[in-house]
């Protein structure tokens, strides 16, 4: 474990191959000429190459490419964004058809200058690609929306298949690393979901090697269950610029493995972790894997139940 007196060397197994295909180049000018933005760029996402060149994925970053917020986590431009454009949700609806995608991942900047928080353009933009690719299974990942349940209700209303929501860090971190979120607020809002639509699988990720210690992340698993999550991802944090948080230390493939195992035992249906694993890395496997665990699930309670049956009829 090594101590980050300055900056830690990064290790071999974050070396990223590069490739850049005619997907990859494809992907870009599609973005460009839809006018749309992508995580996957804006947040300098370490798996473009993956994502784009190999697997012809990308996360679309709706209501526009400035975030109210700051998090010293994140490339995303801040600032005062631009108005809302409603021609957003047809051009992702188009290019989720294009790109033949059986599985999309839309996530969006923090609009805290909305009253919804742009909740109303997120639903429609859920409803278009729905309607333009039947067959598709739609993946949300909003921001807390400042706890607002009636915007969470107007998001909910367009039904997403998977509701995915960052808790980023654990309780003790979260002021440092995203000063205008709160760890509770996050927890809230995932309940809330299951309230709202029981069925739909929730989702949290959270990065390691911000300077929590094994106990806390332990901590945050049984924080996320208690609140009914269903699927968690864990990652490494990488600092995007020197602007950013610096990285207190690198966890070894292994060390992920273990957390993986941990959060299985503790009872999340799946979870991805790994040094490179993102909230949207391979999350087309993660829906599938998620779904074979619920009907298991599902069948495990129906036998269970058909025991009872026989044992009250005895
Ligand atoms: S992991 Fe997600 S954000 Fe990163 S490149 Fe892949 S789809 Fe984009």
């Amino acid at each position: 474990m090594a101590k980050n007196e300055e900056y830690i060397r990064k290790p071999d197994w974050l070396k990223i191959k590069i490739n850049t295909n005619e997907s990859y180049t494809g992907l870009k000018k599609l973005m460009r000429e839809k006018s749309l933005n992508t995580v996957c760029e804006e947040a300098r996402c370490p798996n473009i190459h993956e994502c784009w060149s190999e697997r012809k994925t990308a996360t679309f970053m709706i209501l526009g490419d400035t975030c109210t917020r700051g998090c010293r986590f994140c490339a995303v431009k801040t600032g005062l964004p631009t108005e809302l454009d409603w021609g957003e949700p047809a051009r992702v609806a188009e290019s989720v058809k294009i790109m033949g995608l059986q599985h999309v991942v839309v996530t969006a900047v923090a609009r805290d200058d909305l009253k919804d928080g742009g909740a109303a353009v997120f639903a429609e933009t859920v409803r278009r690609i729905r309607e333009a690719n039947p067959g598709c299974t739609i993946e949300i990942l909003p921001s807390d929306m400042k706890g607002d349940y009636e915007s969470l209700t107007t998001l909910m209303s367009s039904a997403p298949d998977i509701f995915n929501h960052n808790i980023e860090t654990v309780r003790r971190l979260t002021r440092r690393v995203r000063a205008r979120a709160m760890y509770d607020r996050s927890l809230q809002l995932l309940k809330r979901v299951k309230e709202i639509a029981p069925d739909t699988p929730t989702k949290s990720s959270m990065m390691v090697g911000l300077g929590e210690t094994k106990e806390e992340i332990l901590e945050t698993m049984d924080d996320l269950l208690a609140h009914d999550v269903d699927i968690m991802t864990i990652g490494q944090y990488l600092q995007p610029t020197k602007k950013h948080l610096k990285v207190e230390r690198y966890y070894h493939p292994d060390e992920f493995e273990e957390l993986k195992e941990i959060a299985l035992s503790k009872g999340f249906s799946h979870c991805e972790s790994g040094p490179l694993v993102r909230s949207s890395y391979h999350a087309d496997e993660q829906v599938n894997a998620a779904s074979a665990q619920r009907r298991i699930k599902y069948m495990k309670g129906y036998e269970e139940q058909e025991k009872t049956e026989v044992n009250f009829t005895f």
